[in-house]
């Protein structure tokens, strides 16, 4: 994502009531940042915020955090739950490396990856969210029974995904290489900005969900 620096995110981001600033100190304990215990589904590389605030409107029996790392993406989010707030729903901002460090084993029931980074260059691999390094993160964090939800409009990335994640010990549940021609996988589908974006140049989006 080409990335433009917005004035005062920095400090907006630091000062939300919606963003949690310390989220280690909730490791094991996310429920208490809601309204109560329920499941606990996770969106990383959630950019302005369109997918998860939609879902969690619809979802208010599942708690929600969004992941970005950048705070001039997030500031967007942010300024979105300011005008409709739902308390069903944090952001943070953070490197989808470290989740380990703020989420206990199995704490997490299902993550979304929408659009990621591709990463093309070889050498960069490592840094793409469903390579193998994040798939140990993803194990660690998730229930035994949850799942990843993976969606893309980028072939090459897509092709990578198939390959890595049954290579990491997952189960490939659903696949999909046209999702918005594919009734069943896209019933209840929630579009997210970069989705808009490339279906509307008719670019089909791939879709896959995974569990161990
Ligand atoms: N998911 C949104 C969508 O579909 O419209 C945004 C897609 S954008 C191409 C990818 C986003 O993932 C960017 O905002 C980027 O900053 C974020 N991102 C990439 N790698 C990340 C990481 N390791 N941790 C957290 N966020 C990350």
């Amino acid at each position: 994502m080409r990335l433009r620096k917005i004035k005062g995110a920095d400090e907006a981001v630091a000062a939300s009531p919606y963003c949690v600033q310390s989220p280690e100190v909730l490791k094991g304990k996310w429920y208490t940042a809601f309204s109560g215990e329920k499941p606990l589904h996770i969106e990383i590389g959630m950019g302005k915020g369109q997918f998860i605030l939609t879902l969690a409107k619809k979802n208010p029996n599942i708690n929600y955090i969004g992941i970005e790392r950048y705070e001039s993406v997030l500031v967007r989010a942010v300024r979105k739950m300011e005008q409709e707030p739902l308390n069903n729903l944090k952001f943070i901002c953070m490197d989808a490396m470290l989740l380990p460090d703020i989420f206990a084993p199995g704490e997490t029931d299902r993550i979304y990856l929408n659009f990621s980074d591709p990463w093309p260059k070889e050498r960069h691999a490592k840094r793409r969210l469903t390579s193998s390094v994040f798939l140990e993160r993803y194990r660690q964090i998730l229930a035994p029974a949850g799942q990843i939800e993976f969606k893309t409009d980028n072939r090459s990335l897509f092709d990578f995904s198939l390959q890595e994640i049954p290579e990491a010990g997952w189960k490939i549940d659903a696949c999909t290489m046209d999702l918005h021609h594919d009734a069943s996988m896209n019933s209840g589908n929630i579009m997210t900005e970069y989705e808009e974006k490339f279906s509307s140049k008719g670019n089909p989006i791939y879709k896959l969900i995974a569990s161990r």
